[in-house]
């Protein structure tokens, strides 16, 4: 379903940032089509950026599920808030490289932490104890194994460096169960323990966006968002001045809420486009001269 006939991908984009889960697969199931979409990009010579909220999984990890699930992915396409919380952290917090970062998280984040210079130390680690004093930052991503002590621990440690990030907000995510509590969940508690509220990531932060533009030199009128939920993808796009599309593949959601939102699209003076999957939206030709 379409909104108008120009609403495909302009010649003139030269990147797309894609969400993952809803948007290319749900779980193990790639969506019809989506591996398919990604090679169009690269014909008409769009960079895809793996563009993600999940820090649970390392840029190889991620670039692996991909491949796995037919998707033709390098690791240096994938650009996730674990990334973005490491980058944040100079930029924010101004740490210097080698500061110790206390981080809830998994390998996914302890490896982009270690990859920006830092010593990440988790409460788990068995030198936790002498570390914990030194940290200069708390990184908060979610992590399937934490427990209320490492977590009363680690908010000791936020309200001494008062400098708390979380990788994403995430209320929740799907799994083959239902619902799961997200990282947004851990970070309400953190948040409730310490006192301190975090500043996060991941999206719909547009900083989010504009941190793997600048990755790749390219500017925001130059990008496309693709994503299956209103309140992070599409968010993110609308922040930072990024023409999206929005597919109805994910997050379920009403007409009247899209209109809304493509209202606050076009009040921003940008496109939001409505397809019910990633399949369906088209590449638009060259205008004839
Ligand atoms: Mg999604």
């Amino acid at each position: 379903m379409s909104d108008t006939s120009s609403c495909g991908i302009h010649p003139s984009v030269r990147l797309a940032l894609l969400d993952l889960d809803g948007t290319l697969y749900r779980g193990h199931q790639p969506m019809d089509g989506a591996a398919q979409f990604v090679e169009q990009l690269r014909f008409h010579h769009i960079q895809p950026v793996f563009f993600t909220n999940n820090a649970t999984r390392s840029r190889d990890e991620a670039a692996l599920h991909l491949r796995q699930l037919g998707f033709a992915v390098a690791s240096s396409e994938v650009y996730s808030s674990a990334m973005a919380a490491s980058t944040l952290l100079s930029s924010t917090f101004a740490l210097t490289c080698g500061s110790v970062v206390a981080y809830i998280g998994q390998s996914g984040l302890r490896e982009a932490l270690q990859s920006s210079g830092y010593h990440p130390v988790h409460p788990r680690d068995p030198l936790w104890s002498i570390e914990k004093d030194q940290a200069a930052a708390v990184v908060v991503g979610l992590d399937m194994d934490v427990s209320y002590r490492q977590l009363a621990e680690v908010a000791d440690v936020i309200r001494r460096t008062d400098a708390f990030l979380l990788t994403n907000a995430d209320a929740q995510f799907p799994s083959e169960t239902g619902l799961y509590p997200g990282n947004g969940a851990i970070g309400a508690f953190l948040q409730t323990a310490s006192k301190r509220v975090p500043r996060i990531a991941g999206k719909p932060s547009p900083q989010f966006a504009e941190l793997a533009l600048r990755q790749f030199g390219v500017r925001p009128e130059e990008a496309v968002v693709v994503g299956d939920n209103l309140e992070t993808d599409m968010a993110c796009g609308l922040a930072a001045k990024i023409n999206s599309f929005f597919v109805r593949t994910g997050i379920s959601t009403t007409d009247a809420e899209l209109s809304r939102w493509r209202q606050r699209f076009s009040e921003n003076g940008h496109t939001l486009c409505v397809y019910d999957s990633i399949a369906q939206i088209p590449f638009l030709d060259e205008p004839s001269l």
